[in-house]
This record gives structure tokens, sequence and C-alpha cells, in this order.
């Protein structure tokens, strides 16, 4: 019975406000204009400590138990930084002497440390004091606790009443057939209420009755005998037609909730789509996947089928409520007591409910993304004969999943009895007082019958509401968790006169800094200036900050701080369509769809005739294979292309490019997957590809890059050497260095085959 204790609040900490911390300090405990301040809670030794950092445009200073411990001035130092650190962090700041760590913290203040140095650091390239991206998205601004990852609202401060107003209008257009099935459901049961009167006329007036009987025996009961006939035919007419108002209404339902369903699910995938990389990567794919099956569907049974059940057993509820009260108003009085008191017990239990089914959603959803990562990763799974290990990891989620689940409906079976039990505390009351009239003659059996059986009209009704605690916490779960999605703010937004440009191909990346974490620079100070046409390598080592360039490039990603520009125009001012659309990518990992090889080529270009796709086909080097497959080009390729080799795929991707044809290209480690001789074949063919294009081309093999107009090197973010082959193996540098130990593991390579 441990679950069905009541958990106690939590007492959540909320971090301090900088006017909080200020207002803590003695006074002229520092210099300068505040940017901001925040707390920490580790000493430089690790243990507990009570302090406080407060940035000004002086320097940075810390406190701990309200006495100054540290500081640095912003004369004094380079560079702040934020480190993560293992379940800690810590701020630092590299001055003239070295680095200096000016505070540590538990991860609790990760995040007002993170902004905070990213607040700094953007003072002193702007000289702005603006607060930076996000920063409050991850706590609920009402209760302070810490939001779920990737969500923007809280479930418990969810304003339900709102959500619920917002998702009927969802419902809307299905109106009619909703309120057809209500009706309907009122003609199915005023038909069903006759059927027992019918039946009494049956029996009372023929089947028992002696006179009846004695006609038809005696030969002159011919209009009696039709009048038999006639009520059995009648009761057979209501029985059918009873099953025909409840089929109508079956369909009337259907119609509603089909309709509802694909509306939902296009609304929410719509979102999802328009949604920015950042912002889908603070979700998994199970989570998306289950708020695009299951959460749509538990809303398209809320208006379908919840709400019109909500109309019809409160007007059931009201009616016979009027009936009993009109009759004897004491005794309705009996019957209806114990409702307020069910309502109490439902609304009580409401919350609790509701925290049980966020629990048992987010078990859901993680066994989705488990099952999800299983199947994509399902070729290394076999190849490391992991099946066992991947079983044991999907079964604990579904153990894990189903045990929430096992919990929450005993602790629901376990309150439903209670629940009924008081609602129906009014048969008990009703029992009492007509056993007491019956005994003192002011009542007869008959009537208790009636009574009763009013009752038990008014009960159905009631036992319904019992569980409306549980669906509504359910449906409230699902709401917010769609909500959550389709109120998402885009942060990768088209500007208000996003402008449609025919791209010539010049890109100029200016002082461009970026970081995906708050704090955590990964490109410092880019820049770069490519003509139309040109191809620009781009070399450095793992991490250093390529393929975030290009994310850059293709506006995945906003920076941090400078701008790219394409023929002058700065990125966030030109449509996206119209980037995307006149920019093409091959990639290291190439994605086919399911669908046909023909299909795949023409993805990025539907309107393309055939002769276009066979032209592409045969430029890329790939109408010799495709032309020998099963279907030709119309051979469905099996999920993620595992009917193609690696060469092969990559041949469809060029081919996608080549009919695409794009102004700018980016070639992300295109070949890197494939052996020497492959690289070799598609290198000429990349060659025809980036004709006339503007190129970016990440390569880990240096030598593919032979065709680049020249290259730049990156290393830990910074843009630290650029220029052709010959004047970066002139300097000696970086790029000198990486060729030089490559040129040495092909010598290894060989030797060691040998
Ligand atoms: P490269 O392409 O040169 O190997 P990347 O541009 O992929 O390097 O990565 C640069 C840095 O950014 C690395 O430290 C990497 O861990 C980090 N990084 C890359 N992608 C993400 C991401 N989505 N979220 C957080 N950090 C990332």
């Amino acid at each position: 019975m441990k679950f069905l204790k009541f958990r106690k609040k939590k007492t959540v900490r909320k971090a301090k406000k900088p006017s909080q911390i200020i207002a803590s300090l003695p006074d002229g405990a520092f210099s300068g204009e505040l940017i901001t301040a925040f707390s920490y809670d580790l000493d430089l030794d690790g243990a507990t400590a009570d302090g406080s950092v407060v940035i000004t445009e002086d320097g940075v200073f810390a406190f701990e138990g309200g006495s100054p411990v540290r500081s640095v001035l912003l004369s004094d130092a380079d560079e702040f930084e934020y480190h993560p650190l293992v379940g800690a962090c810590e701020m630092c700041a590299e001055t003239k002497d070295g680095p200096v760590v000016i505070c540590r913290s538990s991860c609790t203040n990760a995040e007002t440390m993170a902004k905070g140095v990213r607040r700094l650091t953007r003072f002193r390239e702007t000289g702005k004091n603006v607060e930076a991206d996000g920063d409050s998205s991850r706590v609920c601004p009402k209760c302070g606790r810490r939001l779920r990852p990737g969500m923007t609202s809280c479930i418990k401060c969810a304003n339900r009443a709102s959500l619920v107003k917002r998702v009927l209008k969802l419902g809307l257009p299905y109106k009619k057939w909703i309120i057809i099935s209500v009706i309907l459901f009122f003609a199915g049961f005023a038909v069903s209420l006759l059927g027992p009167y019918v039946n009494r006329l049956l029996v009372d007036g023929y089947i028992d009755n002696e006179a009846a009987r004695s006609s038809v025996l005696g030969g002159d009961g011919g209009a009696v005998f039709r009048g038999f006939l006639l009520t059995v035919l009648l009761m057979a007419a209501l029985g059918l037609s009873t099953y025909l108002f409840r089929s109508l209404r079956n369909l009337s339902v259907m119609e509603a909730s089909c309709g509802l369903i694909v509306d939902l699910r296009r609304l929410v995938f719509d979102k999802i789509e328009k949604m920015s990389v950042k912002t889908l990567s603070r979700r998994t794919s199970g989570e998306l996947m289950r708020t695009v099956t299951w959460d749509t569907a538990q809303i398209e049974r809320f208006i379908t089928t919840d709400v019109p059940n909500l109309i019809q057993q409160t007007l059931l509820l009201v009616a016979v409520t009027v009936i009993i009260c009109l009759k004897d108003p004491i005794l309705a009085l009996l019957i209806i007591v114990p409702v307020p008191l069910g309502f109490i017990v439902g609304v009580k239990v409401g919350s609790k409910f509701r925290r049980m089914y966020d629990k048992q959603w987010r078990a859901g959803s993680f066994s989705g993304s488990v099952l999800h990562d299983i199947f994509s990763g399902i070729r290394v799974v076999k190849a490391y004969r992991t099946e066992k290990k991947e079983e044991a990891r999907y079964d604990d989620a579904i153990v894990k999943e189903r045990d929430i689940e096992m919990k929450n409906e005993t602790v629901f079976n376990l309150i439903d009895p209670i629940l009924s039990f008081v609602l129906n505390l009014g048969t008990v009351l009703l029992l009492l007082y007509s056993g007491f009239k019956i005994i003192s003659g002011a009542m007869t059996l008959g009537e208790v019958m009636m009574y009763t059986s009013y009752a038990g009209l008014l009960y159905g009704p009631l036992g319904w509401m019992t569980r409306l605690p549980r669906m509504l916490s359910r449906t409230i779960t699902s709401l917010v968790k769609i909500f959550d999605i389709i109120d998402e703010t885009e942060d990768i937004p088209d500007a208000e006169a996003a402008r449609e440009v025919a791209v010539r191909g010049e890109v100029e990346f200016d002082n461009v800094s970026f970081g995906y974490d708050e704090g955590i620079d990964v490109l410092k100070g880019v820049s770069l200036k490519v003509k139309p046409g040109e191809m620009v390598g781009i070399v450095g080592k793992s991490g250093a900050g390529k393929s975030t360039m290009i994310n850059l490039l293709m506006r995945l990603y906003d920076p941090g701080g400078g701008s790219i520009r394409i023929d002058g125009v700065d990125l966030r001012d030109l449509s996206q369509h119209s980037l995307r659309s006149q920019m093409g990518v091959v990639l290291q990992e190439t994605f086919l769809f399911h669908g046909t090889v023909y299909d795949n080529i023409a993805y990025a270009s539907p309107g393309a005739s055939r002769e276009a796709v066979i032209t592409a086909a045969k430029a890329a080097g790939a109408h010799k294979f495709i032309v020998k497959l099963t279907d030709g080009y119309d051979t469905v390729i099996g999920e993620r292309g595992h009917t193609l080799s690696g060469g092969e795929r990559q041949r469809v991707a060029i081919a996608r490019a080549l009919l695409h044809d794009p102004k700018i290209l980016i070639l992300d480690e295109a070949t890197s997957s494939l052996d020497t001789e492959t690289e070799h074949d598609i290198q000429e063919t990349l060659a025809r590809l980036t004709e006339d294009r503007t190129t970016f081309a990440i390569a880990h093999r240096l030598s593919t890059l032979r065709n680049a107009t020249f290259l730049i090197v990156l290393d830990k973010g910074k843009l630290v050497e650029s220029g052709t082959h010959e004047e970066l193996m002139r300097q000696g540098g970086i790029y000198h260095g990486l060729v030089m130990a490559q040129r040495q593991m092909s010598r290894i390579a060989p030797a060691k085959q040998n």
C-alpha cells in the first residue's frame, strides 16, 4: 500500500536571482555596472560553500559566506570560460599569468554559470549587456522546477482549462458529427426506455391476461391476436432501432475521429518538421513518435468519445434528478447527497493520477526510444552479436513501463471502488428512507421498485464520472506534450521580409562564433570569403569545428556572434526555402528513403523529367549499375539502401545532387566511407559535380581535396591557416603536420599488408 501514500510536496530550491545575490552582499563589495550574478555551492577544495559570483563591467568577483575570495579584472583576462566537469562545473579566466579558477559548483548551478559566462563574453565582444539565447528555457518560471528535457512547459503548472479549450477548438470542424452522435445516443436511449413499457404491455395485456386468452381460445379473438402480434412486432422494431441508432452513432463517431486523428497528426508532424535541429535534438525520437501516434490518439478519443459522453451523462444525470425531485424531493436529496463528496475525492485523486500518468508516459516514450535505437543500429547489433544485450535493454524498458502501468492501474482499481462506494452511498440512504416509509405504510413496494430503478439510472452516469479524473489526467498529460510541441517557438525563423534570392554563390563568414551549449564556443571568430565557383577544402583534427561550419552555412543553427553572408545577404535575411533549394549536400552516410532508385534520385527535384534523372545518373556514373538491377530505375531500395553498396549509394547521392543543380555544394566526408579504389572513381564524378559551383568540402583523406581552389585549417574552433596546398606545405604548420602524418600512415599500411 506504499504507493497509496500521497507524496509529500518536494521543496524545490529556486536559483537566487541576481538582485537577491546583490542584496545579500555588503555595500561596495564590488565595482562597476552589474552585468549579472549567480550562485555556486563548492569551494575550490570541493567542500560545500555558500558562494556567489558578481560579474560587472569592471571584473568578476567571487564571494563565499558574503566575504570576497577571488576577483579578476576584465582588463587582466584574455578570456573567461565555462568548463563542464564530471558532476560539477567551473568558471575560469585565462589571464596573463595563466589560468585562474574563479569558482566551482555542482551541476545545480551549471546553467546559470554557463549563462553568466556567455553573457560576459557577449558583453566583451559587442559592448552590449544582453540576455543569452534560451537562458530561461529549462526551468518552469512558476514553480522553479527543472523542466523535462526537451520540454518548454511544466506538466504541473500547465493551465488545464485553457489547454482543454484549445483542444476543443481543434474538434470544431467535426462538431456536426459529434452533435449527431449525441442526438443518436439519446434517440437510442429513448427507444430503449420504451422497451420495458412495451414488455409490460405484452405481459399484462396478452400473456398474463385471462380475458385476452379466452377471447383468442373462443375463436373471436382475431382483433386481440392482431394486437398481440403487433406488440411483438413493435418490440422487434424497438430492438432493431436500438441497434440501428447504436450503429449510426458509431459511424458518426468514426467519421469525426478518423478525420480528427489525421488533422492532429498532420498538425504535430508539420510543427516537428519545422523545428530546428537544435530543438529537435533536445527530444528523443521515441518521445516524438509517441506524441505523433499515442498522444494524438488520446486527444482524438477525448474529443470524439469523452466529451460527447460527458454531455450525455451530465444530461442524463440532470434529467433523472429532475424526475426524482418532482416525485419525492427528500428522496432526491438523499440520492444526490454523496455526489459533492465524490467530486471532492475525484479532484484530490486527479492530481495524483496526473503525476502517475506523466511517469507512465515517460516510461512509454523511453521504451519507444530504445526500440528505435536498436532498429536503427540493427546491423551493428548483428555484427557484434549483441542481440541478447539489446533484448535485455528493451526488456528492462518494457518491464519498467509495465510495472508503472500496473502500479497505476492498481492505484486506480483501489481508489475506484472507494469512489464508486461514496457515490453509491445514496442507494443505502434510499433503502433506509424507503424501508421506514414502507413500514409506516406511506409507500408501496411498487413505488420503492420504481425509485430504485430511477436511482439505478442515476448511478450509471455517476459511475462514469468516477472514471473522469483518470481520463482527464491521461488527456492532460497528452495535451501538455502536444501543445509543448505546437507552441515551440521557432528558433531559426524566416525574417519577416525574408528574401528569395537567385544565389550566385559568393559566401562570406564574417567573424563567426558559435556554441551548441551555453558558454562553450566551438567556432571562434571565423572569417572567410569564397568567390562563386571556388572550392574550399576544410581541414582540421576531429572536433575542430568543420561540420559545425557546414551546419551554420546550411542555417541549421544561427551563429552566436558575427554573420554569414551569401552574395552579400545575411543568411538570416534569406528565406530558408530559397537558401536550401540552392544548396546541395553529399554526406558520408547517404540516407536513401524507402522507394525506387528513381524516386531517390528525384528526391530533391520532384518535377524532374525521366530523361533528366537518367542524365544525372549517367553523369554520376550510376546508370550502369542501375540498369543491371532487377527492375532498373524502378527497383525498390530496402530501408537505408541495404541492397546497394557504399559506392553505389554514394553515386545515387551524387546523381541526386547533380539533378538538384545547386549553386552551393557541400561535401561532408562524402567519400571517406569508401575504399581507395572506389573513392578514386568517385573523385572524378565529384570533380564534374563541383564544376561551376561554390563548394565546401570536408575530407579526412587530404589527397581528395586536390581540386580545391584553397584550403582552410581549423584548430579548436579557430581558423588558423589558409591557402593552397603548396602554400600551406611551405608554411610548415598544422596542415603540413597532418599531411606528413597521413603520408606516414599510407607508407605503414601497405608495408603491414605485405
Ligand atoms: P569536426 O567536424 O571538425 O569533427 P564538429 O564540428 O562536429 O567537429 O564538432 C566541434 C565540437 O562541437 C566538438 O567538440 C563536438 O563535440 C561539438 N558538437 C558537435 N555537434 C554537437 C551538438 N549537436 N551538440 C553539442 N556539441 C556538439
